[in-house]
C-alpha cells in the first residue's frame, strides 16, 4: 500500500480519487459506518435515490472555479434554488410579514445533492479501497520510510505516506500525533469546523403546496426553531422537500429531540398552512452529536467560519511523509465543498508531484 487516507469525507475521497487515477495504491479509512463525512443524503428507502441534503446543499460554480472544474470532471448538473414568490418573515413585526428575498447570485444545487459528488469519486476509488466504521487511534513514524496507522481494533497500517482527512479539532484531540509541534496541534484547536454544531431540518411532501400560494418556501425568523428555511424540493420534482437550520442550542436540542419536531412543525403550519402539518416525513440532522465531526471546542462558542489558516497547516510533517486535507485548511474557499474539493487535490498532487 502506498498511501492511507483517513477520514472519507469530500475531502479524503478527493484525494484517493486523484492519487487512485494516478495510479497509486490507496486505502481510505473512515471511522464512521458511512462515508461522505458532512455530507449526507435522505435517501429514498426504495430507490435509495438522494431526495433531499441532510448536510451541505448550496454550491457557487459561478464563483467556485474548483467546484465547476470538478462537477466537469464527475459529469454532474446543477440547477437553480427554487426562490420564486414570497418569503414568511416572523419576530420582525407584531404579524408575519410576506415579501420576496433576494437569492444569491451564482447560488446552485447539484442534482442528487452533493452526496452525487461522494457516490461518483467512491465509484472511481472502488469499494474495495474504502473500510468503514475503522477509526483510526494514532499514526505514527515506522523507521524512515513508512507510516504506521493504528486502528481500534488493534489493527495497524503500513504505508508510505498518509493523508489526514479528518475535521482538525477532532484530529487534535482525539488522534496521537505524538510527533506534531505545538504550533501545529495550536492551530488546529483553534480552527473551527464548518457547521458543526448546526443542526438541519428536512420536511418531505408530496406536492410543493407552497407554491401554489406563491410562497417561495423561505422563511427568516427570530422566532424558531427554524431561523431559515428555503424549498429544498429535488431535481425531479418529487417528492417535494423544505429545509431549515435550527435556532435552538445543541443542549436544548438534546433535551428535547420531540419538543423540537413538534415545534418544527408548529411553525411550518403557522408559515405555508394546514397542508403542512402531516409531511410524508421530517428529519432532523444534528451534527453537533456526530463525535467524528464536532468537538467540545465547537460546541462551547457561536459558530464561526474558518478565515485561511496558517502555513503549518499545509505543510509536509514525518519528513515529507504525511499531509493534512480537510475543507478548513484550504486555502480556497475555506469550510466549504470548494475548499474540500481544492484541500483534497492539492494534498494528492502535491504527494505525487514531490
Ligand atoms: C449542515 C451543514 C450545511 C452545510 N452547508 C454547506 C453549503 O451549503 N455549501 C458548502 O460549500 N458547504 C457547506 N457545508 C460544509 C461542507 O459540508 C464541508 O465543507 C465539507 O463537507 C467538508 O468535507 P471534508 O471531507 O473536508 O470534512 P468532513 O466531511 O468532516 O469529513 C471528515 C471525515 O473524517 C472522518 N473521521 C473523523 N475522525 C476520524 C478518525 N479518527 N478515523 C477515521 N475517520 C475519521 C469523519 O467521520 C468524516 O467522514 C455544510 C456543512 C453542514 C454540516
Amino acid at each position: 500500500m502506498d498511501i492511507v487516507i483517513i477520514g472519507a469525507g469530500l475531502s479524503g475521497l478527493t484525494a484517493a480519487a486523484t492519487l487512485a487515477e494516478a495510479g497509486a495504491s490507496v486505502q481510505v479509512v473512515e471511522a464512521d459506518s458511512r462515508i461522505g463525512g458532512r455530507i449526507q443524503a435522505l435517501r429514498d428507502p426504495a430507490t435509495n435515490r438522494s431526495v433531499a441534503d441532510l448536510g451541505p446543499t448550496w454550491v457557487w460554480p459561478k464563483y467556485q472555479p474548483v467546484v465547476a472544474e470538478w462537477l466537469a470532471k464527475l459529469g454532474l448538473k446543477t440547477f437553480e434554488q427554487f426562490n420564486d414568490g414570497d418569503a414568511v418573515i416572523t419576530g420582525y413585526a407584531p404579524k408575519p410579514l410576506r415579501q420576496p428575498l433576494p437569492g444569491q447570485d451564482g447560488m446552485a444545487r447539484i442534482v442528487g445533492g452533493p452526496a452525487a459528488l461522494i457516490d461518483a469519486l467512491s465509484r472511481r476509488i472502488g469499494a474495495g479501497h474504502i473500510r468503514v466504521s475503522a477509526p483510526v487511534t494514532a499514526i505514527l513514524a515506522d523507521g524512515p520510510d513508512h507510516i504506521a496507522v493504528h486502528l481500534n481494533s488493534g489493527e495497524t497500517l503500513v504505508a508510505r505516506h498518509a493523508i489526514v482527512a479528518v475535521p482538525l479539532r477532532v484530529a487534535a484531540g482525539g488522534l496521537q500525533l505524538p510527533w506534531a509541534p505545538q504550533s501545529l496541534i495550536g492551530a488546529m484547536r483553534s480552527t473551527p469546523t464548518w457547521m458543526a454544531s448546526h443542526a438541519k431540518a428536512v420536511a418531505l411532501y408530496e406536492r410543493p403546496f407552497w407554491r401554489d400560494a406563491g410562497l417561495s418556501g423561505r422563511i427568516a425568523s427570530r422566532l424558531g426553531p427554524l431561523v431559515e428555511a428555503h424549498d429544498h424540493t429535488c431535481a425531479e420534482g418529487a417528492p417535494a422537500a423544505i429545509f431549515g437550520f435550527v435556532g435552538w442550542s445543541p443542549e436544548r436540542r438534546l433535551q428535547g429531540p420531540e419538543g423540537l419536531r413538534r415545534a418544527i412543525l408548529s411553525q411550518l403550519v403557522e408559515c405555508f398552512g394546514e397542508a403542512a402539518a402531516d409531511p410524508l416525513d421530517l428529519v432532523v440532522q444534528d451534527w453537533a452529536t456526530n463525535r467524528w465531526i464536532a468537538t467540545d471546542f465547537d460546541l462551547a462558542g457561536p459558530p464561526e467560519h474558518p478565515e485561511i489558516g496558517p502555513p503549518v497547516l499545509r505543510a509536509r510533517h514525518l519528513d515529507g511523509r504525511l499531509r493534512f486535507a480537510v475543507s478548513e485548511m484550504s486555502e480556497v474557499s475555506p469550510g466549504l465543498i470548494e475548499g474540500a474539493l481544492s484541500a483534497g487535490h492539492r494534498a494528492a498532487m502535491d504527494l505525487l508531484t514531490s
